[in-house]
C-alpha cells in the first residue's frame, strides 16, 4: 500500500512549489488508494509559528485537499507535529551514538571553515573532513574540559550511493561528495536531518515526492535508513521521487520570496482552488498532449508518476488566468455567484452595502461568468449597477468621447427612449440606428454610450448591462454625459 507525506515546515506564507508538492502528493495517494500522511515539521522554532502554522492548515482546506492522518484528524502515529516528538528524535539521536553511527563533534564553526577553505585552495572536496569520527574517551574529556560544545554528526558509510530515482531515475552519488553531517544541533535540538527521515520510518513512508531541491539530502537520508532499519526504527527505505524545478521570471528559480510564488496572492486575486491544481498540477505533469484543463476528480484518475518530467517547468501566470478562466466557466451559475461574493462586499466594493440588489446581480452574474479570468475582476465589471453614478477614468473618457460624440450621443438617447426594454435586441437595434445616422459602425457608435453609462470602455455586453441597469438610469447617465 501507498503511504506518502506532506510535511512543509510552517515558516510563513504556503508558496506554490509547496502546494505542488503537495498537491503531487495527495493525487498519488488517492489514485493510488493510498494515505496521505501530513506532518508539520516545527522544529526549528526560531522560524516557526502558530500563525504560519494556522495560515498552513487554513491554505490546505481552502484547495481542498484532505489528509488521512495529520493535525485535526489525528491517526494511529500522533502527534504529527514535530514539536511534540522531541523525546523520540532524543532517543534515536542516542541510540544512532551508541551503534557507533553518529558522533559527537567537537570542531567549532571557525575551525570548520578554515579548513573548509584549506581544502578548497588544495582542490579537494569540502564537505566535513572526519576530524571528530574516532575520538577516544580522552579526547572526548579534554574537549569537554576546555568547555567546547558538541553537535552530533552521523558517520556516512565510505561508498558510493545508488538509487533508482521514480521521476529521474539511476542516480550515483560518490562517498566523497556527501560527507558525515549533523544531526543534532549544540543545544541538544535535533535537525531536519534527522527528524524527517526517522518520522518517515516511523510513520512508514513508502514513496517520498519531494521537490528537487532535496535531491542532495537523499543519499544522507538513505544511509541513515540503513542504520535506522538496523536499530529496528525503519523497516525499510522508502522509494524517493524528486519533482523538478519551478522557474519563474527569466529563468530563474522560483524563490519563495517571488511575490508570484505566495499562494495568498492567487487567493486574493480570486483564482478558484480548482483552476490552480489544474495549473500546477501541470509544472512538471502533463495530462494529455491535448487537454491542459481538466477537474481534481480527472487529474486524481490520470496521475502516474511516470508521467513526471524531470526538466523544470516554468511558472506562467497568463497560463494560470486562462485555465483559471475555464474553471470559472465550468461552474455551475448559482456557484459561480457564490464564489464572487467576497468582491461584492467591502472591502472590495466600492458602493454602499444598502445600494447593492440581489435580483440585478443575479440577472447580471451570467454575463459575467463567461469573461472573468479572475473572480476579483468581479467588482470592477458590475459597480456601474450599484453605484449611483459610474466611475470614469479620464483615458475612457477622451478616448470615447471624440468630436462628434455628442450628436451620436444624443441620437442614441431618442432611439433607446423609443425602445423596447425587454429586450436586449432592441437596445442594440437603436444603438445600431443612431450610429447608422452619423456613418458609424456598431462598435464606434456603442464605445460613448458604454463610457456614459458604465464609465469604462471595456466591460461586460453593453446591451444586456443596459437592460439591467434598465431604461430611467441609463438616460439619466446619457443626459449627464451630455450636460
Ligand atoms: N520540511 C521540509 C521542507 O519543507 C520537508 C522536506 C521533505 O519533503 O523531505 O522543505
Amino acid at each position: 500500500t501507498v503511504r506518502v507525506r506532506f510535511c512543509p515546515s510552517p515558516t510563513g506564507n504556503p508558496h506554490v512549489g509547496l502546494v505542488r508538492t503537495a498537491l503531487f502528493n495527495w493525487a498519488y495517494a488517492r489514485h493510488n488508494g493510498g494515505t496521505l500522511v501530513f506532518r508539520i515539521e516545527d522544529t526549528d522554532a526560531a522560524r516557526d509559528s502558530e500563525e504560519s502554522y494556522e495560515q498552513l492548515l487554513d491554505s490546505m482546506r481552502w484547495l481542498g485537499f484532505d489528509w488521512d492522518e495529520g493535525p485535526e484528524v489525528g491517526g494511529p502515529h500522533a502527534p504529527y507535529r514535530q514539536s511534540q516528538r522531541m523525546d523520540i528524535y532524543r532517543d534515536v539521536a542516542t541510540r544512532l551514538q551508541d551503534a557507533g553511527h553518529a558522533y559527537p563533534c567537537y570542531c567549532t564553526t571557525e575551525e570548520l571553515d578554515a579548513r573548509r577553505e584549506a581544502a578548497r585552495a588544495a582542490g579537494r572536496p569540502s564537505g566535513y573532513d572526519g576530524k571528530c569520527r574516532d575520538l577516544t574517551d580522552e579526547q572526548k574529556q579534554a574537549y569537554e574540559a576546555e568547555g567546547r560544545s558538541h553537535i552530533v554528526r552521523f558517520r556516512m558509510p565510505d561508498e558510493a550511493t545508488t538509487f533508482t530515482d521514480l521521476v529521474r531515475g539511476e542516480i550515483t552519488v560518490q562517498a566523497e561528495n556527501v560527507t558525515d553531517y549533523g544531526i543534532v544541533r549544540a543545544n541538544g535540538a535535533p535537525l531536519y536531518t534527522l527528524v524527517n527521515p526517522v518520522d518517515d520510518a516511523l510513520m512508514e513512508i513508502t514513496h517520498v515526492l519531494r521537490g528537487e531541491d532535496l535531491l542532495s539530502s537523499t543519499p544522507r537520508q538513505i544511509a541513515l535508513y540503513k542504520a535506522l532499519i538496523e536499530l529496528g526504527v525503519a523497516k525499510t527505505t522508502p522509494q524517493f521521487g524528486h519533482l523538478p524545478y519551478v522557474m519563474g521570471e527569466g529563468n530563474k528559480k522560483l524563490s519563495k520570496r517571488d511575490p508570484q510564488a505566495s499562494l495568498n496572492l492567487y487567493r486574493e486575486r480570486g483564482f478558484l482552488p480548482e483552476g490552480l491544481l489544474n495549473y500546477l498540477s501541470l509544472l512538471g505533469w502533463s495530462f494529455s498532449a491535448d487537454q491542459d484543463v481538466f477537474t481534481i476528480d480527472q487529474m486524481i484518475a490520470k496521475f502516474d508518476l511516470a508521467d513526471v518530467n524531470s526538466n523544470p517547468a516554468r511558472f506562467d501566470l497568463k497560463k494560470a488566468e486562462a485555465i483559471n478562466a475555464d474553471h470559472i466557466r465550468m461552474l455551475d451559475v448559482k456557484a459561480f455567484a457564490a464564489a464572487c461574493e467576497p468582491w461584492l462586499r467591502a472591502p472590495h466594493a466600492p458602493w454602499a452595502p444598502e445600494d447593492f440588489d440581489a435580483a440585478v446581480w443575479e440577472a447580471i452574474a451570467p454575463h459575467a461568468q463567461t469573461r472573468l479570468k479572475v473572480l476579483s475582476e468581479i467588482t470592477d465589471n458590475v459597480d456601474f449597477l450599484f453605484l449611483p453614478e459610474p466611475v470614469f477614468d479620464e483615458a475612457s473618457w477622451t478616448k470615447a468621447m471624440k468630436e462628434g460624440s455628442d450628436a451620436l450621443l444624443r441620437t442614441a438617447r431618442e432611439k433607446l427612449a423609443a425602445a423596447d426594454w425587454s429586450s436586449a435586441e432592441s437596445l442594440k437595434e437603436a444603438v445600431l440606428a443612431a450610429g447608422e445616422a452619423h456613418g458609424l459602425k456598431l462598435g464606434k457608435a456603442q464605445a460613448p454610450v458604454r463610457v456614459a453609462v458604465t464609465g469604462r470602455t471595456v466591460g461586460l455586453p453593453l446591451f444586456e448591462s443596459l437592460e439591467i441597469l434598465g431604461k430611467d438610469a441609463t438616460l439619466t447617465r446619457v443626459d449627464a454625459a451630455l450636460a
